[in-house]
């Protein structure tokens, strides 16, 4: 199940059972007559999450039979399936906060570094910020910098894994960005770097758990 429809389980743990219901027409009209206005809403929208290829989902509906909280639930799942879901926003420059995202200030970034194995005073993360060699922020509010969770993850990877392998930490993010997992699809993959061979890259899947080389 994509992370978009488990959250719309788990506002409504009843849709569960008609997940496989738009296979055949009868079934569809049939849940959908057992439901309300809003449930039908956001069991066509788990319906389009879950198969995007096929089913298509109608816009209007939302502005028709959906406000407040529910509207901008169902906007928040949308930009998660987006987001999470399909990857298809991860190079974008425009952030959408939405109410589950983290951002870490260079204080936070840093005691995130530190709490994980990898020693980075305040001052010792600022040089490396003002040296270029850290992730762009992913947003600047007011002069402030802020990284987004994903971001201090995956530099924290890199200061463990290819730091030392002469490889920046745009280099090494974009070969990460390039490798999908070989058994399951998945874009969630760690890419560890194997010095002596360095064709022998390993490939970590966050998704499956697989691990495995590459050429
Ligand atoms: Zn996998």
């Amino acid at each position: 199940m994509k992370k978009s429809t488990q959250e719309i389980i788990s506002y409504f743990p009843s849709l569960k059972d008609y997940l496989q219901d738009n296979e055949n027409i009868l079934l569809t009209d049939e849940a959908l007559s057992k439901l309300n206005d809003t449930e039908q809403v956001f069991l066509r929208l788990a319906w389009f999450f879950e198969n995007p290829d096929k089913e298509n989902f109608n816009l209007e509906t939302i502005y028709k039979k959906l406000d407040g909280e529910w509207l901008s639930f169902a906007l928040q799942v949308i930009f998660e399936f987006f987001e999470k879901d399909t990857y298809l926003l991860q190079e974008t420059k425009f952030s959408v906060i939405t109410e589950g995202s983290v951002y870490y200030n260079l204080a936070d970034f840093a005691r995130y570094l530190t709490n994980n194995g990898c020693e980075f005073s305040r001052q010792k993360l600022n040089v490396y910020v003002k040296r270029g060699v850290t992730p762009d922020p992913d947003i600047i509010v007011a002069g402030v910098r802020y990284w987004a969770e994903g971001t201090v993850e995956s530099f924290l990877h890199y200061q463990k894994v290819a730091s030392e392998q002469q490889l920046t930490y745009n280099d090494y993010r974009d070969r990460n960005l390039k490798t999908v997992c070989k058994y399951c699809g998945s874009k969630k993959v760690r890419l560890e770097y194997n010095s002596y061979s360095p064709k022998q890259d390993k490939v970590k899947c966050l998704d499956c758990n697989r691990e495995y080389y590459v050429n």
